[in-house]
């Protein structure tokens, strides 16, 4: 794919081309297995580290065990189908990092602070509105997503606290809204960084009576 939707990877936290993939690994201990997914837009590099050792895990202890002995294999080629399926993501470009909410970049994206929660109310996505408010405020589209997640946080801080104090609080960050907007849902504009979380370990039991607790 020429060009992902997202922009930041959800593993490692490079601004970089990402592609949404989901890989599983099962490691079996008899009558116990764990298991473990990583979900989420990664980037060519942690697609490729993800894929590798997740999917070696599976065939070397992945399938010892009762259910196990079926499940790795497939965790196996589910992962393969999911790594092919990324094969065509671009590599990270060279120099690519983690996007850093600068003062310079503050100063260049205030000015812009409303027009992104307009636009998310409006249904529109983030890596959209990022990258065209990148354009014109000369900042990576990394620093908007960054910029709009702070003005999120700011404004569901800003609703449970005074006015007069919260305006206080927002050190030197002008955060203007129309008084309709300050009981913005948050899940509007938290939406971006849901499943950010990347890595779920989950120890699960055999559905077996007689299995016993760990
Ligand atoms: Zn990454």
């Amino acid at each position: 794919m020429a060009r992902a939707r997202g922009i930041i990877c959800q593993a490692c936290g490079v601004e970089a081309p990402v592609k949404y993939v989901e890989f599983r690994q099962n490691i079996g201990a008899l009558v116990m297995r764990f298991s473990k997914e990583v979900k989420g837009n990664l980037c060519k590099s942690c697609v490729h580290s993800h894929f590798w050792s997740m999917t070696l895990i599976n065939l070397s202890i992945g399938w010892l065990g009762y259910i196990s002995i079926v499940l790795a294999p497939g965790f196996s080629i589910i992962n393969i189908i999911q790594y092919l399926g990324a094969l065509g993501l671009e590599k990270v470009p060279p120099g690519a990092r983690v996007p850093v909410l600068t003062a310079d970049a503050m100063q260049k994206l205030n000015p812009f602070a409303q027009e992104p929660i307009n636009r998310l109310e409006s249904n529109e996505e983030l890596s959209d509105v990022a990258r065209d408010i990148a354009a014109r405020a000369q900042v990576t589209p990394g620093q908007v997503v960054k910029f709009v997640v702070e003005l999120a946080a700011r404004l569901r801080a800003q609703g449970q606290v005074p006015m007069a104090a919260a305006a206080q609080s927002t050190g030197g960050f002008p955060v203007v809204m129309p008084p309709n907007q300050m009981v913005m849902p948050p899940s509007d504009v938290q939406e971006p960084d849901a499943g950010y979380i990347v890595d779920v370990p989950r120890p699960e039991d055999v559905p077996n009576a007689q299995s016993p607790k760990r």
